[in-house]
């Protein structure tokens, strides 16, 4: 059962105390903080989300009244944990620092709770949260996401070492070879590679470029024949 504690954010939620002794800390958040006057219905609010034991997704101080507990209730019950609430796959859980890195929006509306990333091309959803009742699209993060544009060039297949797979087909195009997976490779050695920063998909790069080298290779020798 998660604590109080927990379901809050540092940026923007005050702890009990400071609400009560700096109620103008409270409104320093306009998207998400409630007037000083309703803090203390706000508190009894969380305490009976809390309590109906659906932390999960009322983690934020922008957590609904308590009136929609039941329809938050009923959103849970029909989403499988871990499932795209806008495509139906499987995502992939990433760490909530990379969904904080990436998101291009407020981190007043980020929870702490678990997030997951859905790698279909066709679905515009990047991150959900297990309960899947909070969606953030292409819009929302600050990187173009490589799975999402399968067929773009000039989006990133590796988020570190700035591969595209444009530079990929360039370089395999004028010498006809491509040291990029050597060179990630090399960089990944070195301990220069920050995917869980950098790359939406909060993992390696190098299986992104495998995949555009060996699709590119395959589109040459197609030419040649
Ligand atoms: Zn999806």
């Amino acid at each position: 059962m998660a604590t109080q504690e927990q379901s809050t954010h540092d940026c923007c939620s005050p702890t009990n105390t400071e609400i009560q002794a700096e109620p103008v800390a409270v409104e320093s958040c306009s998207c998400c903080s409630p007037a000083s006057s309703n803090v203390q219905s706000a508190q009894k609010s969380a305490q009976n989300l809390v309590t109906a034991d659906v932390s999960s997704v009322v983690d934020s101080c922008c957590a609904p009244a308590a009136d929609d507990v039941q329809a938050v209730e009923d959103t849970v019950a029909k989403t499988k944990p871990g499932i795209c609430p806008t495509c139906s796959t499987k995502g992939k859980k990433v760490d909530g620092a990379t969904v904080k890195s990436m998101l291009s929006v407020s981190l007043c509306q980020y929870r702490d709770v678990p997030y997951y990333f859905c790698r279909e091309a066709d679905c515009d959803t990047v991150y959900f949260t297990a309960d899947g009742t909070q969606v953030f699209g292409t819009q929302d993060v600050r990187e173009r996401v490589f799975q999402k544009e399968p067929n773009a060039g000039d989006v990133f297949a590796c988020y570190c070492f700035r591969h595209t797979p444009d530079s990929i087909r360039a370089e395999i195009v004028e010498t006809g070879v491509t040291t990029v997976v050597d060179e990630v490779n090399v960089g990944i050695n070195a301990g220069q590679c920050a995917c869980d920063w950098r790359n939406p998909q909060d993992s390696c790069c190098l299986g992104n470029v495998m995949k555009v080298v060996k699709r590119i290779e395959s589109e040459q020798n197609s030419i040649k024949v």
